[in-house]
């Protein structure tokens, strides 16, 4: 039997006496051993955690930094093993396990750059009257230990989302990966293991997921930082809620087409793009496109051109340089599309092409007719479908957006600045892309949803200020 990978507790490599297996999404092939956080190692991990923190927050911004681009440059150096274990770990193409493992070195790269620039400002006290006079400097101080808890999806990246803010900013922190995936987290423990970061600054620890309510109860660490599906996004806002929680959930992404959008090299574009973005990842992006309003003048042509071109996306086996489309993370989720796809056909919904499934892959497929309450339509897929749909102008199209429990982002096919400002201030939503699909993360850029997609926001400046907390150092009459 293989040696389990170790898992990290205040910086040092651990083993436990269990350990559980990692498989390929694709074959079903064993891909390794994680061993498994002990209870003891996991509390060792919280309270190196709370004694680190104070000593932590005073390290000189130029030590995070320097530790920060170190990690960015080893992620760089050793990104073609990085997006091999994504691809085994995850099942994601090469194609777009390289893109993760980029994204995860330019999150560090951010990072350290915003380390050094954080600060604070300076608020004038002699704005009124009455008022005192003098100044008052606002400065940002860690809230305290953070604890973050990653999906599958993107089993780096968002890692690094939630670890390179916080050591940023001076907050230690605790990283529970998925279980499907935890590789490529333990993975970036070794990096963090060759810097200068001090013990208990930060803990990767696969723990299972019952005893999580524990750890996310835990009272020296005050800050919960969840990415995931919903359910359980909110059962940890209602058992902690005097914590600080943040949470990045599900989305139902949509794509508005405009009447404007309407030469041939724009619907060529758009339905590339839609066709593309529908289906990376097999759809398991918050950010897929998931549902297309296309005005009725150029729904028509959209349509037959997202078809073709989903019809022509090469799927199979992730590990090849030609596929675009792999398996979902298990055959159990291929099934859920299945039954959710089947109840859209038997409410009145046609499948234009896929629409059938082998073993964990979902055949890429698209709908159209799907009625609105239809799960396809209105909860969130997380698998290779998009159902396409007419509407009458933008005005209907923004309503049908809106018309959703969910608000990530949304993707606006126009050329016309007065249709994006409108989209801008109509939609309920955390971000609107112009003239590109909803599936636009930039590292550095807020990053959430409104309504049952979140609480809070991510992007490595958005998350550093989610991570403090403001202190006011007045000097009033002076
Ligand atoms: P999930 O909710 O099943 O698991 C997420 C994490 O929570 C895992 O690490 C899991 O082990 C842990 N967990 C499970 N039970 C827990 C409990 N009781 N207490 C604390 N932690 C617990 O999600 P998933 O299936 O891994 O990921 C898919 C979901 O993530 C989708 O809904 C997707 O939209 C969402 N997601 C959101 C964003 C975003 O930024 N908004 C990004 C990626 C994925």
């Amino acid at each position: 039997m293989t040696t389990p990978v170790s898992y990290w507790v205040a910086g040092t490599a651990r083993r436990g006496a269990e350990s559980m297996p990692v498989t390929h999404p694709y074959d079903g092939s064993p891909v390794a051993r994680a061993a498994v956080a002990s209870e003891a190692d996991v509390a060792e991990a919280v309270a190196a955690a709370h004694t680190v923190a104070e000593p932590l927050a005073r390290t000189s911004a130029a030590q995070r930094s320097a530790a920060l681009s170190h990690v960015a440059r080893r992620l760089v150096e050793r990104g073609e093993e990085v997006a091999r274990l994504i691809t085994a770990e995850n099942g994601k193409p090469l194609r777009w396990a390289r893109a993760e493992a980029g994204r995860a070195a330019s999150v560090f790269r951010w990072a350290a750059e915003e380390a050094r620039r954080f600060g604070g400002e300076w608020q004038r006290l002699d704005t009124d009257t009455q008022s005192p006079g003098g100044a008052a400097f606002v400065g940002r101080f860690p809230r305290g230990p953070v604890l973050g808890i990653t999906p599958f999806n993107f089993p780096l990246n968002l890692v690094a989302h939630k670890v390179a803010p916080a050591l940023a900013a001076g907050a230690p922190i605790i990283v529970k990966p998925a279980p499907a995936t935890p590789l490529s987290a333990l993975l970036l423990g070794e990096l963090l293991a060759e810097t200068e970061l001090p013990p208990g600054a930060w803990s990767v620890v696969p723990v299972p997921n019952d005893r999580m309510p524990a750890l996310v109860a835990d009272p020296l660490l005050p800050v919960v930082s969840f990415t995931g599906s919903g359910p359980v996004g909110r059962s940890i806002q209602e058992a902690v809620p005097h914590k600080h929680v943040t949470l990045e959930l599900g989305g139902n992404a949509a794509a508005v087409v405009c009447a404007d959008w309407s030469t041939p090299e724009d619907l060529a574009r758009a339905a590339e793009r839609i066709a593309v973005f529908a289906n990376y990842q097999a759809g398991q992006s918050c950010i897929a496109v998931q549902r297309v309003f296309a005005d009725r003048s150029v729904a028509d042509e959209l349509t037959e051109r997202v078809v073709e071109r989903v019809a022509a996306l090469a799927t199979g086996d992730p590990r090849e340089e030609k596929t675009e489309v792999g398996p979902l993370i298990d055959e159990d989720a291929a099934r859920r599309v299945e039954t959710w796809v089947e109840e859209a056909v038997g409410a009145g919904a046609r499948v234009l092409t896929g629409g059938y499934r082998d073993g964990a892959e979902y055949a890429p497929t698209v709908l159209t007719g799907v009625p609105p309450a239809a799960r396809i339509a209105c909860e969130e897929v997380f698998g290779p479908v998009i159902a396409i749909g007419e509407v009458e102008g933008d005005a209907e199209a923004f309503d049908r957006v809106n018309d959703s429990r969910f608000g990530l982002q949304t993707g606006v096919f126009t050329h016309r600045s007065d249709t994006a400002f409108a989209a801008f201030t109509r939609l309920h939503v955390g971000g609107v892309v112009i003239g590109d699909v909803p599936s636009l993360r930039a590292e550095h850029v807020p990053y959430g949803g409104v309504k049952e997609s979140g609480v809070g926001r991510e992007g490595v400046s958005a998350a550093m200020a989610d991570f403090t907390e403001p202190r006011v150092l007045a000097f009033p009459g002076m």
